[in-house]
């Protein structure tokens, strides 16, 4: 018998800190229980929202009918296939980081660079998340989900769940499908990359030119954490807004206005613009107001300072953006989805 909550609080259950309250509320770990759970909502006609570790999401209201959290964390290893890597297949309420280091532990690289990520492992691939130059979709090959309308079982391959910079065919359908478990290959075929600039100046600085896994999850969980609010102490979402992909024209013609925008390649006439530096031209970096602010270390992470809600947060994102767009013409997007 799975057991349903009424009027439960997220305040715990979202990386912001804010207090909105689910009207139910239930924690499952096998799939013969989400389908359960589903059935059961469906007969109710309650709609189903699935949590992860909430912290790629902004609680601007209450939210109504049934609010899913996947707790299972089981990780299985298949027997070892040598040069073509190993297999491991992880249920979707697995910590995210803690998934990391196990499987550095275990000798298998391939997630390093992906080290202090908050969140789950079940949410991962909707969002294809990345860091430091890797992002899951060279790890993933297998995404076992269920189709919430139909209550139909569904295997995905790489190429089903349609990864891009941070987007996947998950992030397009929200809550119709409920990702349980997540088939990674790992070890020896996934060669280190600690080129990505700041990862492998922080290497060069330990005196590192050619660090193991280990070395390379170590250097990344330094930068995270002298760069970016530890939620627990200070309620985010990590970076807020994405940074915009522009034609090369025009990043050329604004870093002839602006000469210190930071830019970046992103392909054959695109360039990647730094949204950061945008905004902290700006004068955003931090600013505290209602409760909610810019970090005052980096000004694409947006914070709860305490006593704030999810609509005082969007207020101000929008107020950035259109800032944005007023001076340098450019639209930035959000990130976290917006509940
Ligand atoms: C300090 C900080 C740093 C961060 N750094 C990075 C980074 O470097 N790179 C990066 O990519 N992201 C980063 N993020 C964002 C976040 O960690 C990731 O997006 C993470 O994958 C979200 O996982 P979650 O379990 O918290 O998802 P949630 O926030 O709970 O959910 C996010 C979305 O996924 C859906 N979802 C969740 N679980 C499932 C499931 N099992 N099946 C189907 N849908 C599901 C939800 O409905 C929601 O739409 C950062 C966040 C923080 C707070």
């Amino acid at each position: 018998m799975i057991n349903i909550e009424k009027n439960k609080s997220l305040k715990g259950y979202n990386t912001f800190g804010f207090n909105q309250r689910a009207e139910y509320y239930a924690e499952v770990s096998t799939d013969d229980q989400l389908s359960e759970i589903v059935a059961y909502a469906k007969a109710k006609s309650w709609p189903v929202f699935i949590l992860g570790g909430g912290s790629n999401i902004v609680l601007t209201q209450d939210i109504a009918g049934l609010v899913i959290r996947m707790v299972g964390t089981q990780v299985n290893r298949a027997p070892n296939t040598g040069e073509a890597g190993e297999l491991i297949t992880v249920a979707a309420g697995k910590n995210w980081h803690e998934l990391v280091l196990e499987t550095l532990q275990m000798s298998l690289p391939g997630l390093e660079n992906l080290s202090l990520i908050p969140g789950t492992v079940g949410a991962a691939p909707v969002q294809n998340i990345g860091a430091y130059g890797v992002e899951i979709k060279d790890r993933v090959t297998r995404v076992h989900a269920l189709h919430i309308p139909s209550g139909e079982w569904l295997d995905f391959s790489r190429e089903d769940c349609a990864f891009a910079y941070r987007h996947s065919f998950f992030k397009d359908k929200p809550n119709q499908y409920a990702i349980t478990e997540v088939e990674f290959n790992l070890g020896t075929q996934c060669a280190t990359n600690p080129s990505y600039t700041s990862l492998a100046e922080h290497l060069s600085t330990r005196g590192l030119s050619n660090p193991t896994a280990v070395e390379i999850s170590q250097s990344v969980i330094a930068i995270r954490e002298s760069r970016l609010p530890d939620p627990n102490v200070l309620g985010n979402a990590g970076s807020f807004f994405h940074n915009p992909v522009v034609p090369a024209d025009l990043a050329q013609s604004l870093k002839l206005r602006y000469p210190g925008l930071v830019t970046f390649d992103a392909g054959p006439e695109r360039v990647k613009l730094s949204a950061a530096w945008m905004i902290d031209q700006l004068g955003y970096k931090g600013l505290s107001r209602g409760g909610v602010g810019v970090y005052h270390q980096q000004a694409l992470v947006l914070t709860h300072n305490g006593g704030g809600n999810g609509c005082a947060l969007l207020a101000l994102a929008e107020e950035i953006m259109a800032e944005v767009a007023a001076t340098f013409g450019v639209q930035l997007s959000i990130e976290p989805k917006i509940v």
